[in-house]
């Protein structure tokens, strides 16, 4: 047995261990444009529940608004709570976070990592 991949990862939130990469999908319909937000990071137990369940909830108040969206939104909606089982999954975090990544959270502040860049 190989040792999982989420045990070297670090969460991009908090710099704790273990980490994994999770996608989290956002949805917004607009009757007949739509929008779609992707989010890949690497997160912890507590922040991986804890985005995925933002934009889950994001995505059941907006993006069942269009046409098309209706039907494309159960697809981010099962994604998202694929990513949710995933996170719970995960061991507990490390009570010690890693220095480095905190000082690089405080510079940036409690915003989530590379959210919204990423559509389509
Ligand atoms: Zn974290």
């Amino acid at each position: 047995m190989s040792q999982p991949d989420f045990a070297t990862l670090r969460c991009q939130v908090c710099g704790r261990g273990p980490a994994r990469n999770l996608v989290i999908r956002r949805h917004v319909g607009m009757l007949v444009m739509q929008r779609f937000v992707k989010l890949r990071a690497a997160l912890c137990r507590e922040h991986g529940v804890a985005l995925t369940k933002k934009y889950l909830g994001k995505t059941l108040l907006e993006g069942w608004w269009g046409y098309i969206s209706f039907f494309v939104n159960w697809f981010v909606v099962v994604t998202d709570l694929v990513a949710l089982s995933q996170a719970k999954k995960l061991p507990q975090p490390d009570v010690q976070p890693d220095p480095a990544s905190q000082q690089a959270q405080a510079a940036a502040g409690p915003a989530t990592p590379a959210a919204d860049a990423a559509t389509g």
